[in-house]
């Protein structure tokens, strides 16, 4: 049977666009890939980019702040958010061009529309053009889940916020997760009042506890207000705003409410129950390590398949799938040990087991330290880095190493390298401390604070 493409892949963010650049450019496969919004993705069109470009915008301000303590002559006027926005569609369509560009040099053939699964081995267009291809990729990602309650269609979720017309004055962030924490910090450090209600009793759940209430602290010190334990039950909208009222019965007032409570991938209405493929209970694309769904022509990567949801992850889903598929090197992705960071304010770095998970395994030694870092330290600020090593108390490998600190993102992908080799304490040890800096912290942790 002879088909219209090797590969049709549904879905142009971080997983479609590698899996079909590698399949067509690396390996000669003939590949068409259909995208409904923009090219690029959640990642680039609204996720990671625009959030941390936005995350730069907001620290401007302290950083502002902390320059005339080391001499320089400012006079900050506070933030315009019209003329950042501007800059950052104009950098969303470089990028998105950028995107264009890799696919038309790696001879993918491109479909800015819809697409569904029809069979096994044809999907439709939403012009109603079919298409035959002997493998099909679903790359469709996933979107922000909003509960349903009285006035829910009010909020606007992360997909908007980039959006906004004007900046709030005050603003509700509903969501303890790490999207809801890094929207609170950004719209904070923009100068908004913010506010954050999370429905748990700490926010950052399912890491180290000890960095989540430090980062809460912090987060807290710097003017976000956190209420933890509390949830919407009612928003009303009025002339004045949007009203909300939450679950320990208090009511506030916000200009802007937006709901950061998780996502759910992307599979209504696609089609592929009917195609016989296999779906989890949360709507996901049930697949093996090689990406493969319960049918054989038919392939999932990224976050449809809720795995990691993470960008890099996604990339290498589909890398693998590409060189396992077309390049003829069966191989999978790796989901161990992947380092990954929480752009909030403070900044979080994190690779491996948190210590509640690490002691739930075994016998742990865990060395800490917090400090006040001498950048902010000189202009007075009372910031304090924190910083964690998990050790095993048997083999003395490092399990887990947390950072919260300014660029702890950049640190944490060094820091990953040497976990992911199985670095032990003692390598940590020997390995000579760049000084002065914050990191050198990391190799000069001479007593465990505990042993459990
Ligand atoms: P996506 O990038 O979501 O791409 C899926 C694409 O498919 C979309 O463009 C969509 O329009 C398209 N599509 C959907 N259905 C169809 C259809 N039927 N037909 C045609 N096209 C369709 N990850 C990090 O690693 N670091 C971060 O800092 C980070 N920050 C984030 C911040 C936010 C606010 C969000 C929302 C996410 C963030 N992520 C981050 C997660 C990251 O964006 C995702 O893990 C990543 O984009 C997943 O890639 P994907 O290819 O699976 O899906």
């Amino acid at each position: 049977m002879t088909f219209d493409y090797d590969l049709f892949v549904i879905g142009g963010g971080s997983g479609g666009v590698r899996a079909a650049r590698v399949a067509a450019g690396d390996h000669g496969a003939k590949v068409g890939l259909a995208e409904e919004f923009r090219m690029g993705g959640t990642c680039v069109i609204r996720g990671c980019v625009p959030k941390k470009l936005m995350v730069f915008a907001s620290e401007y301000g302290g950083m502002a702040e902390d320059a005339q303590a080391y001499g320089w002559d400012l006079e900050v006027k506070g933030f315009d958010w019209t003329r950042f926005h501007a800059g950052l569609e104009k950098e969303l369509d470089r990028l998105e061009g950028a995107y264009r560009n890799t696919l038309r040099n790696a001879g993918v053939q491109t479909f800015d529309q819809r697409a569904t699964v029809v069979d096994p081995h044809t999907v439709a267009l939403a012009d109603g053009t079919r298409i035959t291809a002997k493998h099909i990729l679903i790359a469709v990602g996933g979107r922000p889940f909003v509960p349903e309650f009285e006035g829910s269609e009010h909020v606007i979720t992360s997909n908007e916020i980039f959006h906004m017309k004007a900046l709030p004055k005050k603003a509700l962030i509903v969501g303890g997760g790490y999207i809801a924490s890094e929207f609170a910090c950004i719209l904070n450090g923009m100068g908004v009042d913010t506010h954050q209600y999370y429905r748990g009793n700490q926010i950052l759940r399912g890491f180290d506890d000890e960095c989540r209430n430090h980062i809460a602290t912090h987060m807290q010190a710097h003017g976000v207000h956190i209420h933890t334990g509390r949830d919407i039950v009612r928003l009303e909208k009025d002339g004045e705003g949007l009203l909300a009222t939450a679950t320990d019965g208090s009511t506030d007032r916000f200009d802007i409410v937006m709901y950061a409570t998780g996502r759910v991938p992307n599979t209504e209405g696609l089609g592929l129950a009917d195609a016989g493929v296999k779906m989890g209970l949360k709507g996901e694309v049930v697949v093996d390590d090689y990406s493969q769904t319960s049918v054989p022509s038919i392939f999932a990567v990224g976050d449809v398949t809720d795995r990691i949801a993470l960008t890099p992850i996604a990339i290498r889903e589909g890398h693998a799938f590409a060189d396992t598929v077309f390049g003829g090197q069966k191989r999978t992705a790796d989901w161990e040990l992947v380092p990954s960071a929480v752009f909030t304010q403070p900044e979080f770095g994190t690779v491996g087991l948190s210590e509640e998970e690490a002691a739930a395994k075994g016998a742990i030694e865990v060395y800490t330290t917090a400090f006040r870092p001498m950048q902010t330290l000189f202009a007075g600020r009372q910031d304090r880095v924190f910083m964690k090593l998990v050790v095993s108390a048997q083999t003395r490998v490092v399990l887990g190493c947390h950072i919260v600190a300014p660029h702890a993102g950049e640190m944490i992908q060094l820091a990953g390298v040497a976990v992911k080799m199985g670095a032990t304490k003692e390598d940590f040890d020997r390995t000579v401390a760049v000084h002065p800096s914050m990191s050198e912290e990391l190799v000069t942790l001479r007593k465990p604070t505990r042993k459990t």
